[in-house]
């Protein structure tokens, strides 16, 4: 039931004291270890902050993050510490994510230091050394700085840095957005070996479903903060329930030029309302195609339609999307 707010205190709503942005409301799923979570949804939706209050690098309104037994959410510093030693992040932005005035070594050993591990200078250069070499950069380039080298392997250093101290979990925040196409998926790949290699479960934030599909388990789909739709990642892309997850799904060009000329395109009227002022009872009713009266007074509850397939919907049905399926 994670739920987080920000005040809104500045600009055109200084004098409306009590405006908040309902960034993420209620919002409940589980991660599983070595798992894939996908979770997609346009900008500004919430995911980020979904990530960040995982983390607790933003402190969540209410609700729980439950880590290994443990609640993330009401934990002390010392505590928090030893949790922040199995989570890690991989940022957006592989631009701003590293310190320009350290060198690439000093970035990856970062967490080394933080928790203590390794005290010998030479022990902790040369596992940095082997870090560099499973993400694909030259050991030999450790001294250099993040501005010596291309984004796809500044993104590298970014997941050498968040692989360092081998975590359980590490919450990946649209890490191949910022990067050329060609790029992605050299990155999507070296992610899924080392979670091969490693066993780390991952939460893997994306605008897009086409980035998290070969790559996740299960896909979960936000709007405006809220969770609207997920399941196992075949389930969703064949046969969505939610007229959200069925439009955005509509919108991803399928490989088969028939298949793509026959399909029917679902085009959503505006743009997403406010999250200042969030649209009552469902979030999605003012750009809903199947809108009923019902949508706007009565906000649906997250139910089970099928085994493991979970969809926040009064009028959920089954909608297979043809094409959309699957490159085994
Ligand atoms: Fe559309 Fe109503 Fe379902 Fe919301 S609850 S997605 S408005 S049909
Ligand atoms: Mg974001």
């Amino acid at each position: 039931h994670l739920t987080k707010e920000f005040p809104v205190d500045s600009g055109v709503f200084a004098s409306r004291m009590a405006k908040k942005v309902s960034a993420v409301q209620d919002v409940s799923f589980d991660i599983f270890p070595g798992e894939t979570f996908g979770l997609v949804g346009e900008s500004g939706c919430g995911k980020s902050t979904t990530g960040r209050c995982i983390m607790r690098l933003t402190h969540p309104t209410d609700g729980r993050v439950v880590f290994d037994g443990k609640d993330v959410a009401s934990m002390h510093k010392k505590q928090l510490k030893a949790v922040r030693h199995d989570m890690q992040y991989i940022f957006q932005d592989p631009y701003a994510s590293l310190n320009p005035r350290m060198t690439i070594g000093e970035i990856v050993s970062e967490p080394l230091a933080i928790h203590n591990e390794m005290d010998s200078n030479e022990e902790r250069i040369d596992y940095v050394r082997q870090l560099l070499d499973i993400v694909g950069l030259n050991p030999e380039h450790i001294n250099r700085y993040p501005h010596e080298f291309s984004g796809g392997q500044r993104q590298r250093v970014g997941i050498a840095r968040a692989f360092a101290l081998h975590p359980k979990l590490i919450i990946c925040d649209e890490p191949v957005s910022a990067l050329d196409v060609s790029i992605q998926a050299q990155v999507l790949n070296l992610l899924g070996d080392l979670q091969k290699e490693y066993g780390t479960a991952y939460l893997f934030i994306a605008h897009d479903l086409s980035v998290v599909q070969h790559i996740s388990d299960r896909v979960a789909v936000m709007y405006l903060g809220n969770l609207m739709e997920w399941s196992d990642w075949c389930t969703l892309y064949a046969e969505p329930y939610h007229p959200y997850t069925q439009a955005l799904l509509s919108a991803v060009p399928v490989p088969d030029p028939d298949v793509q000329r026959s399909r029917e395109r679902i085009i959503l009227a505006g743009d997403p309302p406010s999250p200042i002022d969030p649209p009552s009872g469902c979030r999605f009713h003012t750009r809903c195609p199947i809108a009923q009266e019902i949508c706007s007074r009565e906000k649906p509850e997250m139910r089970e339609v099928a085994p493991g397939h979970h969809c926040a919907c009064h009028f959920a049905k089954p909608f297979p999307i043809q094409g959309s399926s699957i490159e085994l």
